[in-house]
């Protein structure tokens, strides 16, 4: 939007580095034409919320008029005793987004680096410009995180690396002794940004050891949400984990009030909804898996899924069926997706797993759509 915009002269002078930002691409809710459409773009969970957090927004709406906990301390309470961590070392944002832009405030500015890995979530690269850092992206092997290759781009300037584990838009996962290796070859001084948000989704046998490495290292920082498995994208809930020092700069920085009281009633209440959380990640992983699968069975007309651990397929189109042309067909059924020109993947569509219903029409769609082309 900014790059449409032609600036006068004369101010007020923005910074020069915010005009080098891409404004972030929400995922679509409806078509170019305006139709409205499943909402496939946006890695929400297709089954909702739970009952006891729905609940525990209305009791908690009753009151609007009073601000909320600024200490979020229940939330904090409560996210500790699931995880079994201290409180006092837990921060909550306005979403995760919130976190990831205060480390990269909190830690890096003009003339310092910010390290990712090339497919890596798109705020990484707005949070390190919005401070006037330079994003630095280091190669992937095969769309996932190439350790060494994140090891070798790091130099003096390096003061804060983001990874997304598991990775969105790709799905991917780092195994737990490559995320050890990482963070034994970077400096004790480079914040180690670890985001978690797509976590729930792993069996407990797949945790990353992000959790465990944050509680002894202290330049290590675990950001999470409640948007993803918990439903509560629209209440806008992050949390972080880190060493007292990070947790002390990063609360110098936030905004006062920056979750709401039905967000944190709500969060409280997801959090301690197991079976909720239980039944979504089965149905994801059973949904997901099968996806991958009618992909696979289309490997002869150029498509091919990354393998993923996330609610979520990057499926690659490298046939005759483009992955814009499957975009736009899968409008016609109802769905929106998301495809990636600006992240740097023309060939790529990002899906959502849906609903049993809207996950076999996709992927009958798909199907269709590649067996014409
Ligand atoms: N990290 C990753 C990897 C994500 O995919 C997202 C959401 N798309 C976020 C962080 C931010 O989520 P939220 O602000 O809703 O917590």
């Amino acid at each position: 939007m900014t790059d449409t915009i032609a600036y006068p002269a004369a101010y007020p002078a923005p910074k020069d580095w915010i005009l080098g930002i891409h404004a972030y691409v929400p995922g679509k809710a409806a078509a170019d034409d305006g139709r409205p459409l499943v909402k496939l773009s946006a890695n929400e969970n297709p089954l909702g919320t739970s009952q006891a957090a729905r609940d525990a927004f209305m009791t908690a709406a009753a009151d609007m008029a009073t601000y909320p906990d600024p200490a979020a301390a229940k939330l904090r309470e409560a996210i500790g005793a699931k995880h079994g961590l201290d409180p006092a070392r837990i921060i909550y944002g306005t979403g995760s987004d919130e976190l990831l832009h205060l480390a990269a405030s909190g830690y890096a500015g003009p003339g310092d680096e910010i390290l990712y890995v090339r497919y890596g979530f798109a705020v990484y690269d707005i949070a390190a410009r919005r401070v006037g850092a330079t994003p630095v992206i280091a190669p992937d092997k095969d769309y996932a995180t190439d350790v060494d290759a994140l090891l070798a781009a790091v130099t003096e300037r390096t003061k804060v690396v983001f990874l997304a584990n598991p990775n969105n838009p790709t799905g991917t996962m780092t195994s737990r002794a490559e995320i050890a290796r990482l963070h034994a070859g970077l400096r004790p001084d480079i914040l180690f940004v670890l985001d978690q948000a797509y976590a729930e989704y792993l069996d407990e046998d797949e945790d990353d050891g992000g959790l465990a490495l944050a509680r002894d290292a202290s330049n290590v920082f675990v950001t999470r949400t409640f948007s993803k498995i918990y439903g509560l994208a629209a209440e806008r809930i992050g949390w972080g984990y880190g060493s007292p020092e990070v947790i002390d700069i990063l609360h110098r920085i936030r905004a006062p009030f920056n979750v709401t009281t039905v967000g944190q009633a709500a969060a409280i209440a997801a959090i301690g909804d197991d079976d909720w959380v239980a039944r979504s990640r089965t149905h994801n992983n059973q949904w997901r898996e099968w996806l991958a699968g009618e992909v696979a069975s289309l490997s002869n007309h150029g498509l091919r899924a990354i393998p993923s651990k996330t609610n979520f397929l990057l499926i690659l189109f490298e046939g005759k069926l483009t992955a814009e042309a499957a975009m736009k067909g899968l409008w016609d059924e109802g769905f929106a997706t998301r495809w990636l020109p600006g992240q740097g993947l023309p060939n790529g569509l990002r899906i959502t797993i849906g609903t049993e219903e809207q996950t076999r029409a996709v992927a009958a769609k798909l199907r269709a759509m590649a067996e014409a082309a």
